[in-house]
């Protein structure tokens, strides 16, 4: 006997289940299917931990402050396993309340291993479901790289599961969740190197963003080394060795951690019974509306290899309950004006298109106004840290087609900043703005 839904979801994370939430409001028969802790990458080994972390790293940086400000303050330690007990306990409790917000809305909760069977059914241990579609929703995992003693590595999901802070890492990779990691360890203590294989970080950004990046990031402690392409890892005496394609070897470190990458979760799923396809990465394509090269089948959030954000996923989610389920025809999510931040230190704000793509867009109808200061929070003190914001117009009108910012509170800036982008606000608008000072992202309405 099989049971039977209108719509099953597979993976339990931030996109399934915002889709069949959003789907049982409207009255659908949902069900989700989830092979692990309830919540996906972002509640378990993403963006929640992650930023608990970031939080941590954050009052070392005050406490570092703290005599600019008069205070007489000795930090005595900091007791990692004890962070991490807390972090856990916060985890676990967002497991229980979304696991508890499934069952108010009626979505099924099946816990297990979801294979299709065919485009209208899965199979999920010795059970059967059939449902009228099905919604891909299985995420991603970290990459690992394909050379000799890789193993001793770990990934951005074992980083939440060390007991204790290393002493010296070396972090492999120049995406976002490498130098996020990185700045964590860095202000906790730990010696961190970042080893990445091209000239800069976080090479989808705005180039100056990533820049600037690096710069802080040395003047912070931590030890970045350009093209350096991982060729194998060892064990020796002192510790872990990374060596290089070109036969650098890294100084010995008691963890390497690596960040190069993400890929999806598709090669368990038996696609092929379904007749899905995927990209040569294994990724799902979809169009607009998350819809699959199979009817019933759709796919959305880090699988199908867009934006893999949590909103993202989120949004695509809903949209696509909107339009099945809630009578909202046409209705979609789009992918165009994505603002993100990057939990570095400092922190990274931006939407829009960078300059070079604005350059490569609009040729020479691009103008940019930039700003350079440091934060008011480094006034009293020796140490500063400086800002750099970009703001990048397009066209006579001089619409703000892109905006970035590197440093103190860039993270809580932007989500507004994006909602007057996506109305199309020009250079004049943001002129025309009052200011709110003393802040920093004054700066973004007073630039000339
Ligand atoms: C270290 C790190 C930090 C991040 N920080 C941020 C951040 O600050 N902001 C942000 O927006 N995003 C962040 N992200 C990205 C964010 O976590 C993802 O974009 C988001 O979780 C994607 O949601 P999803 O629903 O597509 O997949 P996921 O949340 O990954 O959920 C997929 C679920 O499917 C389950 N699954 C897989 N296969 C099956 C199967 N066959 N049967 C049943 N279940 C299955 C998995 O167990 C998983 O729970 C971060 C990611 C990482 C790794």
């Amino acid at each position: 006997m099989s049971e039977r839904f209108d719509l099953l979801v597979i993976g339990g994370g931030s996109g399934g289940l915002a889709h069949a939430q959003r789907a049982a409001e409207y009255g659908a028969r949902a069900a989700a299917v989830e092979s692990g802790p309830l919540g996906g990458t972002c509640v378990n080994v993403g963006c929640v931990p992650k930023k608990v972390m970031w939080y941590t790293a954050e009052h070392a940086h005050f406490h570092a402050h703290a005599a600019d400000y008069g205070f007489d303050m000795e930090v005595r330690g900091h007791d990692w396993g004890e962070l991490k007990r807390r972090r856990d306990a916060y985890v676990k409790r967002l497991n229980d309340i979304y696991e508890a917000n499934l069952d108010r809305r009626g979505v099924e909760y099946i816990e297990g291993y979801a294979r299709f069977k065919d485009a209208n059914s899965v199979v999920v241990g010795d059970r059967e479901y059939k449902a009228d579609r099905i919604v891909i929703a299985t995420g991603g995992h970290p990459s690992i790289p394909n050379i000799p003693g890789a193993e001793l590595g770990i990934t951005s999901d074992d980083f939440f599961e060390l007991e204790e802070r290393p002493a010296r890492v070396l972090v492999a990779g120049s995406g976002y969740i490498a130098v996020e990691l990185a700045g964590i360890f860095n202000a906790l203590g730990t010696e961190t190197h970042l080893v990445i294989r091209k000239d800069s970080v976080i090479r989808s950004f705005d180039a100056t963003l990533g820049q600037e990046l690096m710069v802080m990031m040395r003047a912070s402690g931590i030890s970045l080394t350009t093209g350096f392409v991982p060729a194998s890892a060892e064990k020796t005496d002192d510790g872990i060795v990374v060596t290089s394609e070109d036969g650098r070897r890294s100084i010995p470190v008691d963890t390497v951690l690596w960040a190069i990458g993400r890929g999806p979760n598709t090669a368990g799923l038996n696609l092929e019974a379904a007749g899905v396809e995927t990209d040569p990465d294994g990724f799902i394509p979809t169009d607009l509306y998350q819809q699959t090269n199979v009817e019933s089948v759709f796919a959305l959030g880090d699988v199908t290899g867009r934006d893999a954000l949590t909103p993202v996923a989120i949004a695509a989610g809903r949209r696509l309950a909107d339009r099945l389920y809630g009578g909202m025809e046409g209705r979609h999510l789009d992918y165009t004006l994505i603002p993100t931040v990057i939990f570095s230190h400092p922190t990274i704000g931006t939407v829009g298109i960078s300059e070079d793509e604005a350059r490569e867009q609009y040729g020479d109808a691009v103008k940019v106004y930039t700003s350079t200061f440091n934060a008011m929070f480094y006034a009293l003190g020796e140490k500063k840290q400086r800002t750099v914001m970009k703001l990048v117009t397009a066209g006579d009108d001089e619409k703000v087609v892109g905006c970035h910012v590197i440093g103190e509170g860039a993270d809580e800036m932007m989500q507004g900043f994006a909602v007057a982008i996506r109305m199309g606000a020009t250079k004049k608008d943001f002129d025309d703005t009052v200011a709110i000072h003393p802040t920093s992202s004054e700066e973004l309405v007073t630039m000339r």
